[in-house]
């Protein structure tokens, strides 16, 4: 049996709003268990997965209905969203969520809707790469946009927000290079001209990424507010080849040793290398993350593994990354909660902690490091 961390809350560190419209059916619904945008997978696939069977046999308990699809797809519909979330933040015992607002703001709620629904915090992350986009459609020039996104960056926690994100993984890589401001300055024209003919932009200059996510990091360091990176595995726009967390090399020097670094999405599959960043640099954190939602049926625990083997339980932080519809924050609360659980479980009958210890540690991973790390 899993050590049970069910009465323990939890920070959700990085997550993101829920649809006003929710999938009505198990085609909509399966959407949002994979991270492909190819329709073909919704349709033809991820109903032959072990998260799709799992989640289904885990939302027919919640909801109080028979494991089924057509089940679970009617007790949805007949509870609606509201309800859907406040029990989803109740039975999963969250205390805060930290809300990256980078996506979906047409279709989902605001974050003072979403106030008024979940008995929760809510806290807002700015996503980087958004605003410099719409900082550039909107400057005359380097100087002027330059100025504006200081600006933006320069007085965060007054401005509303506990962290910064950036997905340069997505744009770039992590393969953060040093990039002077006349080198900058040179890779903006072409950007900006484009940006000012097409009226928006997203962005994929890499030195032009590079200088100003590391201005981002100049920032986090003076203020001491962190900064997130999304590392690892994603949709399939990345390339999962640039995106270990090691290659953020640069952001690990005593130049920015002030700036709370954190690494998402348990970096998978490069968990290793997260866990081992964790472990050697004091301001840099690990979070064990996302797995829970797309690699619940196979290596979940041995993330956990890995994570809590190498690095510091004060230096891993927990998230789900849910985002959209509601039960996929209690997913990612019951996996994580269980691996966990399972890992602790393991090492009390190894002899290596007892249960003390490992109730301290889940304590510290699931709520403790993020209200002590984002200053909640
Ligand atoms: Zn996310």
């Amino acid at each position: 049996m899993p050590l049970d961390l069910s009465t323990i809350p939890i920070v959700d560190h990085h997550c993101h709003s829920l649809l006003r419209q929710q999938p009505q059916d198990d085609h909509g619904f399966r959407n949002h268990l994979t991270e492909t945008y190819f329709p073909e997978m919704a349709r033809d696939h991820v109903q032959h997965s072990l998260v799709y069977h799992w989640a289904i046999r885990e939302l027919g308990a919640f909801l109080g209905c028979d494991p089924e699809p057509d089940a679970v797809h009617a007790a949805r519909r007949e509870r609606g969203v509201e309800r859907l979330a406040r029990d989803v933040v109740e039975r999963g015992n969250f205390r805060t969520w930290l809300i990256d607002t980078g996506y979906g703001t047409d279709t989902t709620f605001s974050l003072d809707e979403l106030r008024g629904i979940v008995p929760c915090e809510i806290r807002e992350i700015v996503r980087l790469e958004p605003l410099i986009e719409r900082l550039i459609v909107e400057a005359h020039g380097f100087d002027g946009f330059l100025e504006a996104y200081r600006e933006a960056l320069s007085d965060l926690r007054s401005a509303g927000y506990v962290a910064m994100k950036s997905v340069i993984a997505y744009r770039t890589g992590l393969h953060i290079e040093p990039v002077d401001r006349a080198t900058a300055a040179v890779a903006f024209a072409p950007v900006h001209d484009a940006a000012r003919r097409d009226g928006r932009l997203r962005i994929a200059s890499k030195p032009l990424l590079d200088f100003l996510i590391v201005a981002a990091v100049e920032e986090a360091a003076r203020q001491e507010i962190p900064i997130q990176f999304h590392t690892g595995l994603g949709d399939p726009d990345l390339d999962l080849t640039k995106v270990d967390p090691a290659a953020l090399r640069l952001l690990f020097s005593d130049a920015y040793r002030a700036a709370p670094i954190v690494l998402l999405h348990s970096g998978y599959p490069y968990a290793r290398s997260m866990a081992y960043l964790a472990a050697m640099y004091p301001n840099v954190y690990a979070d064990f993350g996302e797995v829970q939602l797309f690699v619940a049926g196979g290596d979940l625990r041995a993330v956990a593994r890995e994570l809590v083997g190498l690095a510091p339980a004060s230096k891993i932080l927990f998230s789900t990354d849910a985002s959209l519809v509601p039960e996929l924050y209690w997913l990612g609360a019951q996996a994580g909660r269980r691996a966990l659980g399972q890992v602790f479980e393991e090492h009390i009958a190894d002899g290596l902690i007892d249960e003390r210890t490992a109730l301290e540690m889940a304590e510290m991973i699931l709520w403790r490091n993020s209200e002590r790390v984002y200053g909640l």
